[in-house]
């Protein structure tokens, strides 16, 4: 047997022994969704144990370095890890924007106490981010934003506002874009900054969206005191992690294009398309588009982990993983007819189909809109002139 082999055979019966049965079930909604944090809640027993078993083990976070709480697997053990949760349908044990955005920043752009300290936290579930990026007038066009952070000898004070933070009300920590040097080119005066959302002068307001949740806020910063050694990388250099930290935010997101657990849409509305030549066509159309996103998404995951992705791939991932969400949707709607438009009812789990539906209009907005990246790989990789 080669090292491989015999580690995965060791994770098939360690996964055998460890998944809770109930954390094999597919997630039926977001509160199956375990996102750990100072205060966090379980929907059960299973839940919680299957968290904490992955920490134990760091593989909450497989290929981090063990020093900071990860798995220290090779790429092709995560690989293999991923192939065997995924053979008996194990639920991804923590949700957190710290594993998928911060983490990657933070190995690359952290000194070796935020590395120890953060990451730590991180991979055991102990902390829960938030992102300060977008204000009312910076979202497409980042770079302009305007909250101020001055120099006060002991301290950085902060001034001003974030918007559509993504759970600002429920995080206990921001890393937060902040404008360090007003005179500098744009780009060139901003800096990254950790901060405790508890801290006096930290105020959200949860924005209320048309699916009827509330997944994020706008977020204000009163002169709020933050500590000098929160500051990630060099003065006024953020611009440089924030763009590294947005190239994981778009792998993450471009996930969505793999369809969660479930098999080929075909399969999934079969029922409804027996009377329906076109919409068939439309669905197994869909099916071949989701194939090769598929096999585009391992290669790229493959590269990226061999070093070898191009630096704005993660936009062309992006783009192609969230418009094929949205037309997923599109055609579940439309295989569902007006009754997949009910709202509130049991028959359609209050309004399963059509709050998902909604929810992934999103999808080609949240983390760089589909414009952009459409932008971004026109200059970056198809290098068109003019772009
Ligand atoms: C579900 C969701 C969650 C989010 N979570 C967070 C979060 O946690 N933290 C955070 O900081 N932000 C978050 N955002 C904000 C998100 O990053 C911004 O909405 C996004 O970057 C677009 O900015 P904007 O909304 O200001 O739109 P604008 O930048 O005003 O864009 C409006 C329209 O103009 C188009 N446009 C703008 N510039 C160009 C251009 N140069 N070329 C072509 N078209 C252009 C855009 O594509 C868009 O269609 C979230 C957004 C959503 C929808």
């Amino acid at each position: 047997m080669t090292d491989l082999e015999g580690f995965r055979a060791e994770t098939r019966a360690w996964l055998e022994a460890n998944c809770p049965a109930e954390m094999r079930q597919p997630m039926r909604d977001e509160s199956d969704m375990c996102w750990g944090g100072r205060n966090p809640t379980f929907k059960n027993a299973a839940q919680k144990r299957w968290m904490e078993v992955m920490a134990e083990r760091g593989w909450t976070v497989p290929d981090w370095p063990r020093e900071y709480g990860g798995g220290g697997l090779s790429p092709a053990e995560t690989k293999i890890l991923k192939q065997e949760m995924a053979r008996i349908g194990a639920r991804n044990p923590l949700m957190s924007f710290g594993i998928s955005m911060l983490g990657p920043a933070l190995l690359k752009y952290g000194n070796e106490s935020q590395k120890k300290r953060f990451l730590t936290e991180i991979a055991r579930g102990e902390i829960r981010w938030c992102q300060g990026y977008s204000e009312p007038n910076a979202g497409s066009d980042l770079a302009s934003l305007q909250t101020k952070c001055e120099d006060k000898g002991d301290h950085w004070l902060v001034n001003g506002q974030k918007v559509w933070t993504s759970y600002a009300d429920k995080a206990d920590w921001i890393f937060c874009l902040v404008r360090t040097d007003p005179q500098a080119p744009k780009h060139q005066g901003i800096s990254f900054l950790l901060f405790d959302m508890t801290t006096p002068g930290v105020s959200t307001r949860p924005i209320l969206l048309i699916s009827g949740s509330s997944p994020f806020c706008e977020t204000f910063f009163d002169d709020v005191k933050v500590p000098k050694d929160q500051l990630v990388g060099e003065l006024n250099k953020g611009w440089d992690v924030a763009k590294y930290l947005l190239g994981h935010e778009r792998e993450m997101i471009s996930g969505m294009g793999l369809g969660g657990q479930g098999g080929a849409l075909g399969e999934a509305l079969k029922d409804s398309l027996a009377d329906d030549p076109v919409l068939r066509a439309k669905v197994a159309e869909f099916d071949v588009d989701a194939i090769a996103f598929r096999a585009m998404s391992e290669r790229f995951i493959d590269e990226l982990k061999a070093g070898q992705a191009h630096p704005a791939q993660p936009s062309m991932m992006k783009y192609a993983g969230t418009e094929l969400n949205k037309a997923r949707h599109e055609l579940v709607m439309a295989a569902g007819g007006s009754d997949a438009l009910e709202w509130e009812s049991e028959r359609s789990r209050n309004g399963k189909a059509a709050r998902e539906w909604l929810r992934t209009k999103a999808n080609s907005i949240e983390g760089g809109t589909s414009e952009i990246q459409l932008g971004i790989i026109a200059k970056r990789i198809l290098e068109l002139p003019g772009a």
